[in-house]
């Protein structure tokens, strides 16, 4: 069988797992997932790839040293030094850098490790002891070394709320938003995984009745659900990224939540965009779902007209069926609050469009970069991804289902992103993305 092929067959609905719960409809770590993060555990607390099926993580150290899986082209030299211990890392870097073919390699024997007709490892007690580690107890790490991070700002129902909001509902989009996928340069050295506590942030706070900002912790901190790729294979400098080669140059992807303070924000953000508004955290979801296991659920992007400069341009459909959701959870409370439900799909920039953008004035991208795709907001007012547009900068609070209102986050807050694709009788999901509120330093 050819690689396609087998590729192919890794996303055959009717393979199950002999890990049963991966084949609960509703479980985000199907076979047809396998996303690649980094965990450590009580029994091993040095960090290590894993790739997440039901509610396990399969060691992927302990499968190549069994020899149950094999690096493609582990040939002479540096690079099999580097195969040999590439899921030993405490980031995926190396591995991703190894390029797609390793990849789907990957990916192709894992699939078949644990479909339910394979019995080496489920027939073996002893590997399966070693070689499965239960998700719970198990503490999930950054997956990546992210060597720079990008956020756009590539939904149109987003960026014509914003507009609305701060400038003019008749002239809600820039003339350039429908010209480009817009874009800044983030803060890469504060990007967390879920699970990490974010504190408030103090700053510099202009208030309507004052001349001059005072400093203080931010009043209206928000949420931004996003989504973010991770950049697998680079660029160099110079050397732009076709349109149309671009999804070739992505690993996978992740939930991203770019926390935003929104009353630092409107006083800092003229000229140059936001500065420390953005930059105190973004956390991202622990597991990376690769493009091959999202190819099922590829769907066409919205009609854009304009029709987009030549080097934006590409054929076919590149967005994704991806639903998504944002959840809070006040300290001591039971049970979290569906803010909003929203949808990938609606993106108007595609994330190659988005790496083109980036890279088409030369601008180097490397492994493990990260870029986030900007505040997902859908065409109703329950579909929007941020607080601020959800209750219109405040004027319209949020009912919280064990009592209480929130027009923007409180200290202690626990916010939680999710999103999944869901497939016929199988999800590919993502699992979580969230992060507690800390209050701000005296
Ligand atoms: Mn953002």
């Amino acid at each position: 069988m050819s690689v396609l092929n087998e590729l192919q067959a890794t996303l055959d609905v009717s393979r199950k797992s002999w890990l049963e719960a991966a084949n609960d409809p509703a479980c985000d770590f199907s076979i047809q997932n396998l996303p690649f993060g980094i965990f450590s555990d009580a029994r091993n607390s040095a960090p290590r790839a894993g790739v997440a099926i039901g509610e396990h993580i399969v060691d992927l150290a302990v499968l190549q040293a069994s020899e149950l899986l094999r690096l493609p082209g582990a040939g002479a030299g540096a690079s099999a030094a580097v195969s040999e211990t590439v899921f030993s890392r405490a980031t995926l870097n190396d591995f991703i850098a190894l390029g797609r073919d390793a990849w789907r390699s990957v990916r192709i024997q894992l699939s078949h490790l644990l479909a339910r007709e394979t019995a080496t490892l489920r027939d073996s007690a002893g590997l399966r002891e070693r070689a499965l580690v239960p998700q719970a107890g198990t503490t999930l790490h950054l997956p990546v070394q992210i060597p720079g991070y990008t956020d756009f700002y590539s939904s149109k129902e987003h960026a014509t709320n914003v507009g609305s909001m701060f400038r003019d509902p008749k002239h809600a989009l820039m003339p350039n938003w429908s010209e480009m996928p817009i874009g800044y340069n983030g803060r890469a050295s504060s990007v967390v995984v879920s699970g990490t506590p974010v504190r408030r942030p103090n700053g510099q706070l202009k208030l309507p009745d004052q001349e001059r900002p005072v400093f203080g912790a931010c009043r209206k901190l928000d949420i931004e659900l996003e989504t973010g790729f991770i950049v697998g294979r680079g660029n160099a400098l110079g050397e732009p990224i076709a349109c149309a080669d671009a999804e070739a140059h992505i690993f996978g992807m992740v939930l991203l939540n770019d926390w935003s303070a929104r009353d630092i924000q409107q006083w800092e953000y003229v000229p140059l965009g936001p500065f420390n508004a953005k930059s105190f955290a973004t956390t991202i979801s622990p597991w990376i779902v690769t493009l091959d296991a999202l190819e099922p659920f590829r769907v066409a992007q919205p009609v854009q007209e304009p029709q987009p400069l030549e080097y934006l341009r590409h054929d076919g459909a590149h967005a994704f069926d991806i639903a998504l959701e944002v959840r809070l959870r006040p300290q001591g409370v039971q049970e979290a609050t569906t803010l909003a439900r929203t949808h990938f799909r609606h993106m108007y920039w595609t994330m190659a469009q988005q790496l083109a953008h980036h890279t088409v004035s030369g601008c180097n991208t490397r492994v493990g970069d990260l870029m986030g795709s900007g505040t997902i907001s859908g065409p109703t007012t329950d579909s929007y991804g941020s607080l601020l547009e959800l209750t219109w900068n405040g004027q319209n609070p949020l009912a919280l289902k064990e009592g209480g209102t929130r027009t923007f986050i409180e200290d202690g807050d626990e916010l939680t992103l999710a999103g999944w694709c869901q497939g016929e009788g199988y999800r590919v999901g993502f699992g979580t993305c969230s992060g507690e509120i800390l209050p701000a330093l005296g």
